[in-house]
């Protein structure tokens, strides 16, 4: 059987960070480079590669994204079968989301990173662009949208959060699980995820600033009631539990879902935003007849990378929920 032909595009992070004379590790290596160390990888894929930026995960842009979308779209539509795309983990899920949204086709993209350095004992890099590779190549991971395969697991990307600042288990989909693994050099596809609308319309080359404000206990709302004169073309809120926050700030919530959407995602991280349940003020029924937005299943750091790409994309506000619908 011909090998899959897979393109590997990298960004930077810690699987490319090398030890540098002022200290600490920083981004040197390209896709090339890392190939070049991965036993097996010539035996899983042709493979194919391009190294746009070379960054730690925390300095790449929403533009940079949508620039690597484009680029994604342009070569898959050949006759690449796959694509991996290599990155820090640090905005892994963020990045995986964007191009989740941004990626037209069924062909499998996969987003994939390292906890340890290349230069370190035990380093996963090599481990996880093979795994990366495989699943980028195999039939089952057609139309499952954009996946993350770290530590031989593979999540989708509306799904997966970092969990941990050190563990090379650090990735989790703690809603519904990972779709499934790698093991003996195959994609085991376990759940089939339904996939969420793709933006496939021109993004305006503006930025669309959304903050992200998490609710802590007795917050008195002056950074809410400040947002939109700060610049801010939307906000996103990570309420307490189903969506909620204190009384004092439902009228702030008003004010400015009258000025700017306003989304409305928990701070819990996992579950969905309740509609229907708590009456009081604060509560997510009283937020919602005010003018928020439900996040639905998606935690705040997605949401607010979806209401900045709808700003961009010019969606009519009425059609938003449809993007944060459960799929
Ligand atoms: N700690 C990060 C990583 O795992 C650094 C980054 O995100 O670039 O790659």
């Amino acid at each position: 059987m011909a090998q899959p032909r897979i393109l590997l595009l990298s960004l930077g992070g810690t699987i490319t960070m090398t030890h540098s004379a002022e200290g600490g590790i920083v981004p040197t290596l390209t896709a090339a480079d890392l190939a070049a160390t991965v036993p097996g990888l010539d035996a899983a894929a042709e493979i194919e590669t391009l190294s746009p930026l070379r960054r730690p995960s925390a300095g790449l842009t929403l533009d940079d994204l949508i620039g690597v979308a484009a680029t994604l779209n342009r070569r898959l539509a050949g006759d690449l079968d796959g694509a991996v795309v290599i990155q820090g983990t640090d905005t892994i899920e963020e990045t995986a989301f964007v191009l989740d949204c941004l990626v037209t086709g069924d062909k499998p993209v996969v987003v994939t990173g390292a906890m340890r350095g290349p230069e370190s004992a035990g380093a996963d890099g090599p481990g996880n662009l093979l795994a990366a590779t495989i699943v980028a190549g195999s039939a089952g991971a057609h139309g499952l949208g954009v996946l993350t395969v770290l530590n031989d697991e593979i999540h989708a990307a509306r799904l997966v959060q970092k969990a941990h600042t050190a563990l090379t288990s650090a990735f989790r989909s703690p809603l519904a699980g990972p779709v499934g693994l790698v093991a003996e050099g195959e994609a085991r596809i376990v759940l089939r995820p339904n996939r969420a609308p793709v933006l496939t319309g021109p993004l305006a080359p503006e930025a669309a600033p959304v903050a992200l404000l998490r609710m802590g206990l007795g917050d008195d709302g002056r950074l809410l009631a400040a947002l939109p004169d700060l610049g801010f073309a939307g906000c996103v809120i990570e309420g307490m539990g189903a969506g909620h926050v204190p009384e004092p700030l439902a009228e702030i919530v008003s004010a400015i879902a009258g000025r700017m959407p306003v989304v409305l995602a928990s701070r819990a991280q996992t579950g969905p935003v309740f509609c229907r349940t708590y009456g009081y003020p604060g509560g997510e029924i009283d937020l919602l007849r005010r003018g928020a937005l439900s996040a639905g299943l998606l935690s705040g750091l997605k949401a607010r990378l979806l209401l900045q790409l709808l700003l961009r994309a010019g969606i009519a506000r009425p059609d938003y929920a449809a993007f944060f619908a459960d799929p």
